[in-house]
């Protein structure tokens, strides 16, 4: 089930698109299903039961509730996740090119849902960073609270993934020692367009990762290239915090960032950003000039 958060009359709504031959469509779920809530949080809060709901409500869904993609403004899946939990030097090469070590640990820093936008909305690019990058990244998102669980049951606690792109401005983040800063500004975690449940996506480390500026390929890889896995990370971070649904874990970005280019190759106000992900779709941003 490829989730969506969509704006539709001026009000966001839970649904689920649909891919298919006579165009794309958003199932509008709170029309088809009144007792689910409209915010993904909420249904993922809802486990087995929403989920159940939500399988049935599309069995039997009629024309009323399906829309084309064309009428509805997809958002974030998640709009505001309660934490955004970023994975640096994640892939061999982009640690290389970076000049650090692979770690031995998961190398952790935080996002703030200040930063989020959905499939479509502007990337802004602040007027005192002259070095704004991009990195594509699988993100989880969590399904079940999680506290200290094992490795080989992590994954049961993951809803589903989606394409993200952990935007860097990267003279705030080399400036001092924790990369915070550089990482946080407003619009820097574009996501989306759907949160791919998980029963759909068997083995989560062996998904195609590509992202291309104006069609001309910037970073190319495989998940199956991550240093610690999905399971490892779920387990390791939840050791710590405790985990919510709607949570979100952006597991690190491939070689290729623009820093490490020779030259180096920024974002600019005109580009438009694509990360595509095996299996989860494709997230487009467009870079414009802060105002
Ligand atoms: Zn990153």
């Amino acid at each position: 089930m490829k989730l969506v958060t969509f704006l539709y009359n001026g009000q966001i709504r839970l649904g689920v698109l649909r891919r298919s031959a006579g165009g794309d469509t958003v199932v509008d779920l709170n029309k088809a299903e009144p007792r689910l809530p409209t915010d993904m949080i909420a249904f993922l809060q809802g486990g087995a039961e929403t989920r159940s709901l939500a399988d049935k409500a599309l069995r039997s869904v009629t024309n009323a509730s399906i829309y084309p993609l064309s009428a509805v403004t997809l958002k974030a899946p998640v709009m505001r996740p309660g934490k955004i939990i970023c994975i640096g030097l994640n892939y061999r090469d982009h640690a290389a090119e970076s000049g650090q070590a692979v770690p031995e640990y998961p190398t952790v820093f935080a996002k703030y849902n200040n930063c989020v936008i959905g499939p479509g909305e502007a990337i802004v690019h602040p007027k005192i960073s002259q070095k704004v990058d991009y990195e594509a990244e699988m993100g989880v998102v969590i399904g079940r609270r999680a506290k200290a669980v094992a490795e080989a049951d992590a994954l049961n606690y993951v809803a589903g993934y989606l394409p993200f792109n952990d935007v860097s401005a990267r003279d705030f983040q080399a400036r001092v020692s924790q990369w915070e800063m550089g990482k946080s500004f407003d619009t820097f975690a574009p996501m989306g367009p759907a949160l791919v449940t998980a029963d759909e996506v068997p083995d989560p480390q062996s998904l195609d990762i590509r992202l291309s500026i104006g069609g001309e390929i910037m970073q190319s890889s495989n998940t199956r290239n991550l240093v610690f896995s999905v399971a490892a990370l779920v387990s390791q971070i939840s050791a710590v915090m405790t985990l919510e649904p709607g949570d979100v874990i952006a597991t690190g970005t491939p070689g290729g960032v623009g820093a490490a280019r020779k030259p180096p190759r920024f974002l600019r106000p005109g580009d438009v950003v694509r990360v595509e992900i095996e299996r989860l779709g494709v997230l487009e941003n467009p870079v414009v000039a802060e105002a």
